[in-house]
């Protein structure tokens, strides 16, 4: 059979992996190893000039890696991937390759605190500004553009208000200007969203989160639309940064993998069942899901994503104490941050994820106290509604009391 095409279901499973030349092993053998003998002195000298390819150092590649690597190419229809060892080693090793002192980076109101931390480092150290503008039109992103402007970087769907960044009108501002475009897609999976098919440079995950999807790893993952470019981070920023991921979290991912059209399938069917009963509840204020037809970025959301995935943000009546108060009353749901593991977790982003954003500005961003963020995971959908019922109950009762 023709093997190009193939679906992403069949990707996760397959791509860059043949059995035949690991001894028929079924799964990807874990080469943990640091370093790699030459059979000659010559060998030697040939992989270290380019001459020869092969294996040097686990710094610079590892066969394990390398299957995570190819695989992640093909989910994001990319050129070239590299692997790190946390989304913010992927995060910080595409800024330093993309920006040098004195440099602008245009990014969207609204992305993971350790970036916004990164910036202001990269602002405070090395004079790499930045502006965080809302990014709703062609237009307000193209006023925002000065002559050191280099790249825009965009989260999409932003965490934790679930707002949309067109990825297409980014894409054609960037076009006009020379710039380069970074998507972070940790929110949306390769599954759900490929930023490089509208026109995006670089796509980045947090492989901690849908990628892995069992909760037990902290890795990131960079994909490119230009094999050269990817090949030359890999020997500049990320061997001499060396925020490489271990054999053995590769080898996680890889097992994770495998499962992830099937998760993200039930992660989003899941999360359509929560908010139907959600929307029912009056102690739900309001509820922000891409997905919702009610969302007024509903057509966006059906142009650069396949599907709503898992995460559900919505607020609750009675400010922070009533945020607090309907967490401290689940039980089945796990009071925790990060997002896409079979458990489902909520966190409290204005005293968790996002306490470190000085309050105006987190409540222009549109982070209330009231506001809560779901990662729905794989459970049955009535046994987490079970769990909301029975926390609203207990709200019922201290209200009443309070009364
Ligand atoms: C978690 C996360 C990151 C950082 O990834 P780590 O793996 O924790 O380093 C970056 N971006 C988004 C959107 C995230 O959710």
């Amino acid at each position: 059979m023709d093997k190009k095409n193939l679906h992403k279901d069949t990707i996760v499973i397959h791509e860059g992996y043949d059995d035949k030349e690991h001894q028929g092993s079924l799964a990807v053998p874990l080469y943990q190893t640091s370093t790699f003998s030459f059979e000659t002195a010559l060998q030697g000298e040939n992989r270290f000039s380019g001459v020869e390819g092969g294996n040097i150092y686990s710094r610079l590649g590892n066969p394990t890696v390398r299957v995570l690597e190819e695989r992640m190419t093909a989910l994001e229809n990319g050129k070239g991937a590299l692997a790190f060892g946390s989304g913010m080693a992927a995060v910080s090793t595409i800024l330093v390759h993309l920006t040098k002192s004195g440099d602008h980076i245009l990014c969207s109101r609204g992305i993971y605190g350790c970036t916004f931390g990164l910036l202001g480092m990269l602002n405070e150290k090395y004079n790499i500004s930045h502006d965080l503008i809302q990014m709703k039109t062609e237009e307000e992103i193209e006023r925002a553009i000065t002559p050191e402007t280099v790249c825009i970087y965009i989260e999409t769907p932003i965490n934790p208000t679930m707002e949309l960044v067109d990825i297409q009108a980014v894409v054609n501002v960037a076009k006009r200007h020379g710039l380069r475009v970074v998507v972070d897609n940790t929110f949306s999976s390769p599954y759900l969203q490929n930023p490089l098919d509208f026109g995006a440079d670089f796509v980045l995950h947090s492989a901690t989160k849908y990628i892995n999807g069992h909760g037990d790893v902290i890795a990131g993952l960079l994909v490119g639309a230009d094999k050269e470019e990817m090949e030359s981070i890999r020997m500049s920023v990320q061997k001499d940064f060396g925020g490489i991921i271990s054999p053995f979290d590769a080898w996680l991912l890889i097992r994770g993998l495998k499962t992830l059209s099937v998760r993200m399938e039930r992660h989003t069917s899941n999360a359509e069942k929560v908010i139907a009963y959600l929307k029912g509840q009056k102690l739900v204020e309001e509820i922000y899901y891409p997905f919702d037809k009610d969302n007024p970025q509903y057509e966006i959301a059906k142009r650069q994503m396949r599907a709503g995935g898992g995460l559900i943000s919505f607020t609750v009546k009675g400010g922070k104490e009533g945020a607090q108060l309907f967490m401290d009353s689940l039980s089945l749901i796990k009071i925790a941050v990060s997002l896409g593991d079979a458990e489902t977790l909520i966190q409290h982003p204005a005293t968790m994820t996002h306490s470190v954003i000085p309050e105006a500005e987190r409540l222009q961003m549109g982070i209330t106290d009231s506001l809560l963020r779901l990662s729905v995971g794989l459970e049955h959908a009535e046994d987490l509604i079970a769990d909301f019922k029975a926390a609203f109950a207990i709200m019922e009762t201290v209200i009443t009391e309070r009364a």
